[in-house]
């Protein structure tokens, strides 16, 4: 199958127009394609060369539709840094259809309905961001929308310079965000609230269709799917950086990568967006951000569903999920297959290691993964030396207790714990790179996103350390 020659459907038109704009993309200039994901590609069932396919950059670029797409904009609201910000939707996304259960979106592909003061456009350095993000948080294992394609342009968009315009191509299996609920409710839109979650079900819990209590089994599957998200998210330090509710998928992935980051040294609090000054998003405050998030969602559910047992659902499941995902991933992260009831603290005690030791938390467990009580190759990393050389040994003697070989143990740690994460400082020499017309680190990056637990020794420069002046470093919004 050709991407070309896909069939898509819209199944969202079928909700009333409240719910969207049918609207046109807007061509950037002089398009060329600067990277496609061909592992994207196969979740529509498309196995001919993305790049052997002339007509990919005309339907990226909205200049050419595939069969069957009707173009729109998807309305939604959502609480921002904790406030409601009233009607939001997508300013500058536009989706083309939905085929083999994905629902294509071009982000930057023009003005619609919901642009408010912006000009529907992406710029290069985000985009770049956000495509290489997509496909590397799925490379992690961790739920996401995906991306497939990525174009520049000769389209000059004005940010605090002038830069050049570009287009991600998304896929999700959903678009609707808890802002899309919030919208309705606040708009006292009350029976289309209804709708909205009928539609949801059958998009993305079509197995509760005919049960009891369905609205209640749909919030229920909404926090556990959240709660199994944000317990990879804090896993590998990601930190997404603007948690707000209109950027909460309705199926718990990952969605909407801006000011994202990955942890340089291990730091709890560390916040990764410039305009959060009053740091609600950092890194261990998202665990209480989706929470909240959450209960949002079920108070705008209110109509659909008992507040109170929406509530209950909410304290039942969201810690319990959340502590026995992150739990299990840290315990395969640390080698330890065995259980031991001392295992939670003997973490609890490796993170306040970690944080007093200044160390790179991905290189922490690379290195740990072959770990045969060589302390020298883990201490040499760190700035404080003092912490972790007394966990190592407790470490070391609790792996005495494990039953696999020190070899089977590295080799599976060595599965779970990245060597390679798109850390800010190498997506910006990627970015530099491409705003002087050079996208092969772009490429580069891509590939190791996608397997980022090989070696390939030939790409090692792409997982150097983080230059001291880039550390921790906190990003701005604006793209
Ligand atoms: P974000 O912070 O990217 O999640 O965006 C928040 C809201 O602002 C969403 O409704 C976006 O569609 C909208 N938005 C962000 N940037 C632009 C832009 N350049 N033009 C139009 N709308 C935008
Ligand atoms: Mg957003």
């Amino acid at each position: 199958m050709k991407f070309s020659n896909l069939k898509l459907s819209a199944p969202y038109l079928n909700l009333k127009p409240i719910f969207y704009e049918k609207v046109d993309p807007t061509p950037l200039h002089k398009p060329f394609v600067i990277s496609t994901s061909q592992s994207a590609a196969k979740l529509l069932g498309i196995d001919e060369d993305l790049d052997l396919d002339s007509k990919l950059i005309d339907i990226v670029n909205g200049k050419i539709k595939l069969e069957g797409s009707e173009t729109f904009a998807m309305c939604y609201a959502g609480h921002q840094f904790g406030q409601f910000a009233g009607r939001l939707g997508d300013g500058r996304a536009i989706n083309l259809g939905k085929v083999n259960g994905q629902n294509l979106q071009v982000k930057g592909a023009g003005l619609t309905l919901y642009s408010r003061h912006g000009d529907g456009r992406a710029v290069l350095r985000s985009s770049i961001r956000e495509y290489l993000m997509s496909e590397a948080m799925h490379g992690l294992g961790i739920k996401t929308t995906r991306a497939l394609a990525l174009i520049g342009s000769d389209t000059k968009v004005a940010r605090e310079k002038w830069e050049k315009g570009a287009i991600v191509l998304r896929l999700s299996p959903t678009w609707v965000r808890f802002g899309t609920f919030e919208y309705l409710n606040a708009y006292k839109e009350h029976d289309k609230l209804q709708e909205l979650a009928d539609y949801v079900i059958e998009e993305s819990f079509p197995y509760l269709t005919g049960s009891e209590d369905i609205y209640l089994k749909m919030y229920a599957e909404i926090v556990k799917n959240t709660a199994q998200t944000i317990a990879s998210w804090q896993s590998v330090g990601f930190n997404h950086g603007v948690m707000n509710t209109d950027n909460m998928s309705i199926d718990g992935r990952t969605i909407d990568y801006g000011p994202f980051a990955f942890l340089d040294n291990y730091d709890p609090h560390f916040v990764c967006n410039h305009t959060d000054t009053q740091g609600l998003y950092s890194f261990s405050g998202q665990v209480g951000a989706a929470h909240w998030n959450l209960d949002m969602l079920a108070r705008t559910l209110s109509p659909l569903m008992k507040y109170e047992l929406s509530e209950e659902v909410l304290d039942d499941l969201y810690r319990s999920t959340y502590e026995d995902v992150y739990s299990k991933i840290m315990f395969k992260k640390m080698g330890l297959f065995t259980q031991d009831n001392e295992d939670k603290a003997l973490y609890q005690t490796m993170f306040r290691a970690l944080a007093n030791a200044s160390i790179d938390y991905t290189e922490f467990f690379r290195k740990l993964s072959r770990f045969k009580g060589n302390k020298s190759d883990i201490l040499d990393i760190c700035i404080d030396r003092r912490h972790l050389d007394v966990w190592l040994d407790s470490y070391n003697e609790r792996l005495e207790k494990e039953i696999l070989s020190p070899d089977e143990r590295h080799e599976k740690m060595l599965a779970v714990n990245p060597k390679y994460i798109l850390k800010n400082h190498i997506l910006q020499e990627a970015i530099d790179k491409a705003e002087e017309d050079d996208f092969g680190m772009v490429n580069e990056l891509l590939k190791v996103a996608l397997a980022p637990f090989d070696e390939h020794l030939e790409l090692e420069h792409l997982c150097k350390a983080t230059p001291i002046e880039a550390k921790n470093i906190k990003l701005s919004c604006s793209s």
